[in-house]
C-alpha cells in the first residue's frame, strides 16, 4: 500500500529505486555490483568468513572451563546456531546472486531484513537475539576483511535511471535508495563512491554536514523523515521528491508514471541549464559575479570545473581528517591532497579552509556518539586547531608548500575573538619560519577570516583590520544568531534565512567589505539558493561559493538580476520585520 513520509528537502531532484536500509554502525562496508562470473567468488568470501567464525566460537566453547557460567555456554550455542541458520545463508546467497551485491552488501542488507524479523517478534527472548545476530555479522565481515574481494569496487555510480529505465521486475540493474537513521558525514563520504541513486535518512536539518554532503553528491535527498527507517522495508520501492522533502514508499504505478515524469523534467532543466556553462556571470547592469565551489575532496574539483566555476571558495579540508580513527592525516598527506585539489583547478584559485571539526562533524562515528555537552558550542573549527598548534601547523605547513603550486587562500573558520585572530596569525607566521628552517618552499597565501558567529560579524572592522578577505558562513551563522542547532529536525522550521538578525549582520558584513574594498563571499548553503539570489546580489553580494552542482541555476538568476533595482529593495526587505513575505512579492 502507497504512503508517504515527509521530511526536509536537502538536494534536489527525484529519485525512484528500490530501498536500500542501512544501520548506521555497519555503513563502513563498500557497496558495489559484482559480475555474474564473480558471484561464486563472493559466496565463498562470506562463506569462509562465517567458517572462521564458527570455528572461533567452536574453539571458545572447547576451551571454556568447566564452572564458566550458564549464560556464556548458552549465549555462545546461541551464535552457533544463528550462524548455521539458513535465513542468513541462504538471503546472503540470494543478494548476491539476485542482485549482484558485494558479499559485505548481500550480508548487511540479509542482516537488516533478519534484524525486522526480531523486531517483529512478540517474544522478548526472541526480540532480543537481534543483539546476537548484529554480533555474529560484525564478526563475520571482520574475518571478511582479511579476505580480500577479487573485485575492486567501481570508481563511480551507475548512470542515473529514468523512469522509462525502470523495470518492476527483479533485474539488478534497478536504482537503489539508501534508507538510514543516521548517516555520519564521514559515512556519507563512503557513499559518494557508492551506486546509490538517492538518500532518505530519519535524523538531520537542512544545513547538518550529512545534508551537505548529499547535496555535494548532487543525488536527491531527504533528511529528517523521522520514522522512514522503520516504516519502510528492505527493498520496497521508493520514491524521493528532493524538491519537496516527500519519500513516498510502495507507489502506484500512476504516481510512478507522474514522478517518471517529472523526473525527465528535471533531466531537460539540467540539460537547459548547462548551456549557460560558458556564460560569464554578469548582471544586466554589468556586474560580474563570481560563482565559486564548495568541495569536501579534491576530487571534487572536477566537478567543479565542469560546472563552470571560477575557483574553489571553499574546500572543507576537514573531510581529510575524517573516517581514519583519528588517526590524522600527515603534512605530506594534507600537502599532496591539496596540490590535486589545485591541479584539479586548473590555475584557478582554491580557498582551502583550516579543519572544521566538532559538532556535526565528528573525526569519526564514535566520537559522534560520545557526550558532549553542547557539541555546537564546544571545541570545533578554530578552537580545535589552538587548542593543538602541532596539529594546526602541521595543515598550515602542508597548505603553504602547496600555495606554491597555484593560487591559494587560506580561510579560518569560526573565529570570534580578537586574541584567536592574533594566535591565527601567529601560527601562520611560526609554519612559515619552521618551513625556512627546513629549507622547504612554499607559496604566498591571501588569508581570510569566515564570519560564523554573530560577534565575528559584529566586529567586522576588526577583522578586515587583519585579514584580505572575509567569508561569510552562513550555515553557521544562523544557527548561532538564531540559536538552533542546524543538524536538529526538531527545530528545523525555526531555522530561517530570512530571519530580519540574520540578514542584517549578512548586509552589514558586505557593505563594511565593499566600503574597505575587499572581497566577501558567502560560502554557506544559502550562496546555492537560488530564492536568495536576488537579495544577496542586492545586499551587494559580488561572490558567491557553493556545491558545484548549484552553479548553473545561480548563474541564470544572476544573468536576469539589475542590482540598481534589486539594492533598494534589498534594503527594504532587510530593514522589515518579516522578510520572507517581502521576498515573496
Ligand atoms: C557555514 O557555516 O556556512 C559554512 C560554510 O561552514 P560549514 O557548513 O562547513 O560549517
Ligand atoms: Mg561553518
Amino acid at each position: 500500500m502507497t504512503f508517504s513520509v515527509h521530511g526536509l528537502a536537502v538536494a534536489r531532484g527525484i529519485a525512484i529505486g528500490r530501498a536500500v536500509l542501512v544501520a548506521s554502525s555497519r555503513v563502513d562496508v563498500a557497496h558495489y555490483f559484482v559480475e555474474p562470473s564473480q558471484v561464486e567468488g563472493e559466496i565463498e568470501r562470506v562463506r569462509q568468513g562465517r567458517n572462521a567464525v564458527v570455528e572461533e566460537l567452536q574453539r571458545l566453547q572447547t576451551d571454556m572451563p568447566a564452572d564458566a557460567p550458564h549464560e556464556l555456554t548458552a549465549l555462545l550455542d546461541v551464535h552457533l546456531m544463528l550462524l548455521q541458520d539458513e535465513a542468513l545463508t541462504g538471503g546472503v546467497k540470494h543478494w548476491i546472486t539476485e542482485r549482484l551485491y558485494n558479499a559485505e552488501w548481500a550480508l548487511t542488507t540479509q542482516l537488516e531484513v533478519i534484524a525486522r524479523q526480531f523486531d517483529e517478534m512478540e517474544d522478548e527472548y526472541l526480540r532480543e537475539r537481534k543483539a546476537d545476530l548484529e554480533q555474529v555479522v560484525e564478526r563475520i565481515l571482520r574475518h571478511m576483511k582479511g579476505v580480500a574481494s577479487p573485485v575492486a569496487p567501481p570508481a563511480s555510480s551507475p548512470r542515473r535511471k529514468t523512469q522509462q529505465d525502470l523495470l518492476l521486475d527483479d533485474t539488478v540493474d534497478v536504482p537503489l535508495v539508501l534508507v538510514a537513521h543516521d548517516l555520519s558525514p564521514a559515512d556519507m563520504l563512503q557513499f559518494k563512491q557508492s551506486v546509490f541513486a538517492g538518500f532518505v535518512t530519519d535524523v538531520g536539518g537542512k544545513t547538518s554536514h550529512t545534508a551537505i554532503v548529499a547535496r555535494s553528491m548532487d543525488i536527491p535527498a531527504v533528511v529528517g523523515a523521522r520514522a522512514a527507517s522503520q516504516l519502510v522495508r528492505q527493498d520496497d520501492w521508493v520514491i524521493i521528491d528532493g524538491d519537496a522533502g516527500v519519500v513516498i514508499v510502495d507507489p502506484s504505478p500512476i504516481i510512478l508514471a507522474e514522478y517518471g515524469f517529472r523526473q525527465r523534467q528535471v533531466e531537460l532543466e539540467r540539460e537547459r541549464l548547462a548551456r549557460l556553462r560558458h556564460t560569464p556571470a554578469i548582471t544586466i547592469d554589468g556586474h560580474k559575479i563570481e560563482l565559486l565551489a564548495n568541495i569536501e575532496q579534491p576530487g571534487d574539483a572536477a566537478a567543479a570545473v565542469r560546472a563552470g566555476a571560477v575557483g574553489v571558495g571553499l574546500f572543507r579540508s576537514e573531510f581529510l581528517f575524517m573516517g581514519k580513527s583519528g588517526n590524522l592525516p600527515g603534512e605530506d598527506e594534507q600537502y599532496r591532497a591539496y596540490c590535486e585539489a589545485i591541479d584539479g583547478m586548473q590555475g584557478l584559485p582554491v580557498t582551502i579552509r583550516t579543519i572544521d571539526v566538532g559538532a556535526d562533524k565528528p573525526l569519526d562515528n564514535k566520537a559522534h556518539k560520545d557526550n558532549y555537552l553542547n557539541p555546537a558550542l564546544g571545541l570545533r573549527a578554530i578552537r580545535w586547531s589552538l587548542a593543538d598548534p602541532a596539529m594546526f601547523r602541521t595543515q598550515l605547513r602542508a597548505v603553504l608548500r602547496a600555495a606554491a603550486h597555484g593560487k591559494v587562500n587560506l580561510l579560518f573558520p569560526m573565529l570570534a575573538h580578537t586574541h584567536e585572530i592574533q594566535q591565527t596569525l601567529a601560527q601562520v607566521d611560526l609554519a612559515r619560519a619552521e618551513l625556512d628552517a627546513r629549507g622547504e618552499p612554499y607559496g604566498p597565501v591571501q588569508l581570510g577570516a569566515m564570519i560564523e558567529v554573530p560577534a565575528a560579524a559584529l566586529m567586522v572592522r576588526t577583522f578586515l583590520k587583519y585579514f584580505d578577505f572575509l567569508s561569510i558562513g552562513t550555515n553557521d551563522l544562523i544557527q548561532y544568531t538564531l540559536a538552533i542547532d542546524r543538524a536538529d529536525e526538531a527545530v528545523a522550521h525555526l531555522y530561517d534565512p530570512l530571519h530580519p538578525a540574520v540578514l542584517r549582520l549578512v548586509g552589514d558584513v558586505i557593505a563594511e567589505g565593499e566600503r574597505q574594498g575587499k572581497s566577501v563571499c558567502v560560502c554557506g548553503e544559502t550562496a546555492g539558493d537560488v530564492t536568495m539570489t536576488r537579495l544577496l546580489l542586492g545586499l551587494g553580494l559580488r561572490s558567491f561559493s557553493m556545491h558545484p552542482a548549484q552553479i548553473l541555476a545561480i548563474k541564470q538568476e544572476v544573468l536576469r538580476a539589475d542590482t540598481r533595482k534589486l539594492a533598494p529593495w534589498a534594503q527594504q526587505v532587510i530593514g522589515g520585520e518579516e522578510p520572507a513575505t517581502l521576498l515573496a512579492s
